[in-house]
């Protein structure tokens, strides 16, 4: 697997000097889309000295206002104001590709496209282990485009604990390195555990780097209090949306909530919430809140094959050798209430238990058997079977 960390790292290297070059030529950079890419990426300039002039979109609107004193405008005033600066792309395919054709439509060459691997370069966590912790069996946000069922069926198929509890993740976290990042996000909305709290703060103490997914729903007012002086690495704010996808009744203490968060900040300045998407478009009222203050989206996946409508954003069957999008090690896993560890957060059927951090440890289970096996079917194409799950799924990427 450490080749395919190589290939990152060596791709990295390469996009950083051409940037630099360009610098070096005195040429201004601006970043072309402040989606999550795009912030990533901005990150990663500043990190080795180079500062953009500006952050360019196609709808200011649903953007903030700027991102580390760097502005987000229109792209047509950022082209109106200056012709020599260098663009980067920042979206993923296809999207790139529509952005270029907007350049060639205001006669600008001088850009940058996405690499191959753009979004694992720029993702400062992707070479990172990240464990996502399910707190509990069941969601009452019940969001129409997850396979949410599938999961309960499976998991509740023999005597399992149904949620997690503090004693079970201590002793889950005794059996990790600290360099895992956590992620409270999993199976379902974190905040439905009641005590959720006290183990982020718990795995702060142990030195744990932690991101947030949530709807709110479940958290109390005392609950956020705490939360928003956990110093997370990202927040993602999941919304209510106009056809009522996902339950998140819009209610006086929801609303209260959502302000609170706005309006929060990070240790750094940076604002609490650093995205927001939905399973369709926000309802008004909450999108004239949150307008310049954090940028929304939306764009639903089939997990896999795990869900079958037409509605959302699928994959056609991959044949080649696979890497995966989401960790070139396979190692962004998820973690059970009775403490098993699953291969990903496509693997709603279960189909890939890696092993339990109740009574194993971190490091014996991503050298194991069953992590290994997933490997070699995803470069070998003879070994795997016809319904291996990495095939059908928008974050395998062909390789070869
Ligand atoms: S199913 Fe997708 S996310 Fe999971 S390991 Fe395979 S490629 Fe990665």
């Amino acid at each position: 697997m450490d080749r395919f960390v190589d290939m990152i790292l060596s791709e990295k290297k390469e996009y950083l000097n051409r940037i630099k070059k360009q610098v070096d030529a005195h040429h201004e950079i601006v970043i072309y889309g402040a989606g999550v890419c795009g912030k990533n990426l901005a990150k990663l300039l500043l990190d080795v000295g180079v500062t953009p002039r500006a952050f360019c979109v196609s709808n200011p609107d649903r953007n903030r206002k700027q991102e580390w004193g760097i502005p987000i405008r229109s792209l047509s005033d950022v082209i109106q104001e200056k012709r020599d600066d260098v663009y980067l792309i920042a979206a993923e395919p296809p999207k790139n590709e529509s952005m270029i054709h907007t350049l060639n439509d205001y006669e600008i060459s001088a850009y940058i496209d996405i690499t191959p691997h753009f979004l694992q370069i720029v993702d400062p966590v992707y070479l990172r282990p990240i464990i996502e912790i399910t707190s509990r069996v069941g969601c009452k946000v019940n969001c129409r485009y997850c396979p949410q069922n599938l999961f309960i069926k499976k998991y509740r198929s023999s005597m399992r604990p149904l949620v997690t509890s503090f004693e079970t993740f201590q002793t889950c976290l005794d059996h990790l390195p600290q360099d895992v990042v956590l992620d409270f996000a999993g199976f379902a909305e974190p905040f439905l555990n009641p005590q959720i709290v006290d183990m982020m703060e718990y795995a702060v103490e142990r030195g744990h780097n932690l991101r947030l997914y949530t709807t709110l729903i479940g958290a109390s007012g005392k609950d956020l209090e705490r939360v928003l002086k956990i110093p997370f690495l990202s927040v993602v704010l999941h919304l209510p949306d106009k056809k009522k996808c996902a339950n998140i009744p819009i209610t006086g203490e929801y609303l209260w909530m959502l302000e609170s968060c706005l309006s929060a900040v990070k240790e750094d300045g940076q604002p609490f919430i650093d995205h927001a998407n939905a399973q369709c478009e926000p309802p008004q009222e909450i999108l004239d809140r949150i307008k310049g203050r954090v940028r929304v989206s939306w764009d639903m996946i089939d997990w896999a094959g795990n869900i079958d409508t037409q509605e959302v954003r699928s994959s056609e069957l991959k044949n080649g050798s696979l890497l995966c999008a989401m960790a070139a090690r396979q190692n962004h896993n998820i973690l059970l209430p009775d403490g098993s560890l699953l291969l990903c957060c496509m693997d709603w059927g279960m189909e890939y238990i890696l092993g339990n951090l109740m009574k194993e440890n971190y490091k014996d289970i991503v050298q194991g058997k069953a992590i290994n096996e997933v490997r070699m079917a995803m470069l070998e194409r003879k070994t795997r079977s016809h319904n291996f799950l990495c095939k059908s799924c928008t974050s395998a990427v062909e390789i070869f």
